[in-house]
């Protein structure tokens, strides 16, 4: 069945309507099925996850050309057709879940102890950030994801220090991936049309990440202050994050960390943000420790 033949047998089952609001664009063009699947270079090894099956036209690609495949799909009214089309394919799995709350690592070490997983997606754009997050985050084994994206996500994810594009997304996902954009694509592809332009990247977990990080949340605190008020000089955004009588000792961890204080947030690189976390933690919080430790000697005497 082509794509097109899918969406019509979908549609008159009579069940389904697309929902706007769970990011419901079909793919359907035959030829970006298959740069999607290429650019995954999934071969019959490969255990997959996918995001979103809706009518299970890129699913059916993925079960042809992979091992076990495990589909997440959040809308219960594409359940019985998913079963129906895909139930000749005995390596196919669905879940009937928001992928946000799926126990993806349960069915990773159930299908693929030995090696670690490919997730291919044609996203819901309005959840991108959150599921991506998640799946970077949960230090799940993932070799590499391939994702469909609002175009402008994309060059939000793979953007280089000082450009316009680069953000805290661009220094999460890079954390955690090498991003590589594999290529555009029209909004005449899909059924409906989005009203935005749309890529595919492709994120290549790191076997070793760039940076070691002690304090990864105080990391990401650093981070989003910084970007927060991109206007400001980096010493100003991070003021916010303590009281105004501590400035001097903002600039004393900038300049320990070789970080010349008037440069703004969006300059700094996965690696000074990283040394900037770490002299924060010893400035910061070491002295309240210290403090703390100090208190308690006094109450005891
Ligand atoms: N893969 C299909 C394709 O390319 O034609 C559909 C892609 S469509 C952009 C996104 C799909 O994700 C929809 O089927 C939607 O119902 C589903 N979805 C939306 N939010 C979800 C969530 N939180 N968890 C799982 N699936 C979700």
């Amino acid at each position: 069945m082509t794509p097109m033949e899918k969406i019509r047998k979908l549609r008159e089952s009579g069940n389904f309507h697309f929902t706007k609001s769970l990011g419901q664009n079909f793919l359907t063009d035959e030829n970006i099925l298959d740069k999607l699947v290429r650019a995954a270079g999934i071969t019959e090894d490969d255990a997959v996850i996918e995001i979103g099956p809706g009518a299970g036209i890129v699913t059916e690609k993925l079960l042809q050309a992979a091992g076990p495949v495990l589909a997440v799909e959040i809308d219960k009214a594409l359940i019985p057709f998913l079963q129906e089309t895909l139930e000749p394919y005995p390596n196919f799995t669905l879940w009937h879940q928001d992928v946000l709350k799926a126990p993806l690592c349960q069915w990773i070490q159930e299908n693929s102890p030995e090696q670690p997983v490919k997730i291919v997606a044609n996203l819901p754009y309005y959840v991108t950030t959150p599921i991506v997050m998640k799946l970077l985050e949960e230090n799940l084994p993932i070799h590499s994801m391939v994702l469909m994206v609002q175009k402008e996500v994309a060059l939000r994810m793979a953007a280089k220090p000082g450009t316009k594009d680069y953000g805290a997304l661009s220094v999460a996902v890079q954390l955690y991936s090498q991003v590589e954009k594999a290529f555009d694509v029209s909004p005449n592809v899909f059924i409906p049309k989005p009203k935005v332009g749309s890529a595919v990247v492709k994120l290549t977990i790191h076997e070793k990440p760039p940076v070691q990080l002690d304090h990864p949340e105080l990391f990401f605190t650093l981070v989003k202050a910084a970007f927060g008020q991109r206007r400001k000089t980096l010493s100003n955004a991070l003021s916010h994050l303590r009281p105004k009588e501590e400035k001097q000792q903002i600039l004393q961890v900038l300049e320990a960390a070789s970080i010349d204080p008037v440069r703004r947030g969006e300059t700094l690189n996965i690696q000074e943000f990283a040394t900037l976390s770490q002299l924060w933690q010893k400035q910061f919080f070491h002295d309240t420790m210290e403090a703390h430790k100090k208190s308690e000697r006094v109450e005891r005497k």
